[in-house]
């Protein structure tokens, strides 16, 4: 890598458009997420989920937010303040207000002319977390931790 990666953008949004954001720099952690809240939110078997610092994220689209974005918070992580598309539906990224970050899901992320994700050697995933509740088995090279990557246990 010859440029700083603070220089680095990765820009995002719901599926219709109508709620963009962009992120700057290296992530703090970038992992696919098994957890049941993930697998239930996303309606999927795990997610690519990706944290940046808080002064990293900044909303793109026209303002004002009301007019594009609903935010909610689920019950068990009232400190979460979830945003979704009005239009689409989409849950565009979330904002962890007791650690002042925010989590932008790979999926979502600025795709090439070939559909990939622009960027993936900066945000491509280091690990599969909360992997005791995954609903299939991964068998690629990354760690398989039980919780979050280096502060829980190593399940593979
Ligand atoms: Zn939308
Ligand atoms: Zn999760």
């Amino acid at each position: 890598m010859s440029e700083s990666t603070a220089d680095i953008i990765h820009r995002g949004g719901c599926f219709c458009g109508a709620v963009t954001y962009q992120v700057t720099g290296k992530p703090l952690r970038s992992a696919y997420c098994h957890c049941t809240l993930c697998q239930r939110l996303h309606s999927c078997a795990f997610i690519h989920t990706i944290h940046f610092p808080a002064a990293a994220f900044s909303w793109t689209h026209a303002e004002p937010h009301e007019a594009t974005i609903e935010t909610y918070a689920v019950s068990t992580k009232p400190w979460k303040i979830r945003s979704r598309c009005k239009q689409c539906g989409c849950p565009v990224a979330s904002h962890n207000t007791k650690l002042d970050k925010w989590s932008v899901w790979g999926g979502e992320l600025e795709r090439d002319e070939k559909g990939r994700i622009q960027g993936w050697e900066e945000i491509k995933p280091t690990a599969h977390m909360f992997y005791e509740t995954r609903m299939l088995d991964i068998n690629d090279e990354l760690g398989k931790w039980a919780g979050y990557e280096g502060d829980s246990e190593r399940l593979g």
